[in-house]
Formats: structure tokens, sequence, C-alpha cells
């Protein structure tokens, strides 16, 4: 049993982290270098089951991304998530564009005016962002997507705010519960996109957008791991940190 209580938890720095623009420029620029490393790997994946261009798609608009965010220095949270769903609908092409596309919009769209995020409305628009791309892909659990990954990430998130979790530990079990949902897909039988051509012979390859919605939520969480830290209250000797190590 915690021995903190809600109240006091609250207070501690850990429970005060924010997700902002800030952070967000974070979580791109780390996602981009993941998807650099890991292009061929989703290139593999794509091959065993695709066309072998789910690799390559992502590098192309993850590195467009990171040009456009280069030149970007103004924008605000709902602004910059805007500008990474044009980019990847116009840039990555096959399913995957349109796909991750619709997931920044809608996020884009439940985070207007918002200059900071905290646990739960991080989770409201990422949630947001998860039906955006089931309305437009029709891919339910189990189909062997990026919806599978996607969906367990959300349903982590949604249980730490149950319990009023810390938005790094959020994060991190959230992390862990997308890497599991993809490595599941494994022995799942393909249902929507291309690999559902091969029928039961797509079974035995884990699939390439549930592996990239994987690396998404990876670098999200390690995107809040290292967060500046403003004080709220100069009395109080707990918040006199600066940045935080989580
Ligand atoms: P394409 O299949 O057109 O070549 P990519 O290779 O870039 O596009 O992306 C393939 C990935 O897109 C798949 O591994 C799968 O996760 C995802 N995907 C395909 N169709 C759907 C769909 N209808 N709903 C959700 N995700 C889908
Ligand atoms: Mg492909």
């Amino acid at each position: 049993m915690n021995e903190l209580n809600t109240s006091s938890r609250r207070l501690s720095p850990v429970h005060q982290v924010r997700f902002t623009a800030e952070t967000l420029r974070r979580w791109m620029a780390l996602y981009t270098e993941s998807i650099r490393e890991s292009e061929q790997m989703l290139t593999d994946l794509d091959a065993a089951i695709g066309d072998a261009d789910h690799g390559a798609n992502m590098r192309r608009g993850m590195d467009a991304v990171s040009e456009k965010f280069d030149a970007m220095a103004l924008a605000d949270m709902s602004g910059l998530l805007r500008i990474i769903s044009t980019t990847l609908m116009s840039s990555v092409g096959g399913a995957a564009g349109p796909l991750y596309g619709a997931f920044f919009l809608q996020c884009s769209h439940a985070t207007t005016h918002k200059t900071e995020l905290g646990l739960s409305d991080l989770t409201a628009a990422l949630e947001a962002g998860v039906r955006g791309v089931v309305q437009l892909g029709k891919a339910a659990v189990g189909d062997k997507t990026m919806v599978d990954t996607l969906t367990a990430a959300m349903g982590s998130l949604r249980s730490s705010c149950h319990h009023h979790d810390a938005l790094p530990d959020a994060l991190k079990a959230s992390r862990k519960a997308a890497r599991l949902a993809a490595e599941a897909t494994i022995p799942m039988v393909a249902r929507k996109g291309r690999a559902s051509y091969l029928g039961e012979r797509s079974a035995g390859t884990q699939d390439p957008g549930a592996t990239s919605s994987a690396l998404l939520i990876e670098t999200l969480s390690q995107s809040v791991l290292l967060t500046s830290f403003k004080p709220r209250s100069t009395t109080d000797p707990r918040l006199h940190t600066t940045s935080i190590l989580l």
C-alpha cells in the first residue's frame, strides 16, 4: 500500500509533469530517430506479409515532419499536431499515411487552445486519435493492425487515470502494453489491409503497422522522461527541482 495519500502524491514533482508543445516536439524527434533506426525492420515485416514499403513510408513521413518542425518555431500544441497530420497524410502514402494522419488530426482537435495536458487530458486526446483511426480503417481489435497496439495502449492509460497515476508512470505502463500487443499480432491472421490478402499465410509475422505504433507509444513515453519542471510553490522544498530524470 502506498503510504502517500492521493493529495500529497499529486504535489510530488512526478505528479506535476505535464505534456506540452515542447514534449510534443521531443516526441516527434525521438520517433523520427526510432523510425530511421527501425526502417529496415519495418520493411522486412512488410515484405513478409505486405509490399515491403512500410519502413520507407514511415521514414519519408517522419523526415518530412522533422523538416516542417524545424521551420515552425511558434506553433502551439494543436497546431503542431495538425501539421504532423497533414504532413503524414501527404508524404507517407499507403494505408498508414491516412491512418496516422487521422490519428494526429483528431489529437489536434482534442487539444485546441490547450497549452499543457495532464494524464486525463492526454489520454482523452490520444483516445480521440485512435477513434479517428478506427473510423477511417474500420479495423477491430484482433484484425492484426495498428489498432491492436493503439487500443491496448489506451486501455492501459485509461486504467492509470482511474488509479491517479503520475503521467510518466502511466506512459511507461502503456509502452509495455503497446509492445506486448504488437507482439501478440504475430500468430494472428490479418483481416484488414494488404496482409489480409494472404489469409492464413499472414500468421507468423508481427504486423508492421502494429510495430510502428508500438514505437510511437514507446517514444511518447521517452519524451516525458526528461521533463523541465517549473515549481509552482517556492515554499515546498520538494518542488525545488528544475529538471528531473524519472
Ligand atoms: P500499405 O499496406 O498500403 O502498403 P503500409 O505498408 O505503409 O501501407 O502500412 C501497412 C499497415 O497499415 C499494416 O501493417 C496495418 O497495421 C495498417 N493497416 C492497414 N489497413 C488498416 C486498416 N484498415 N485499419 C488499421 N490499420 C490498417
Ligand atoms: Mg506496405
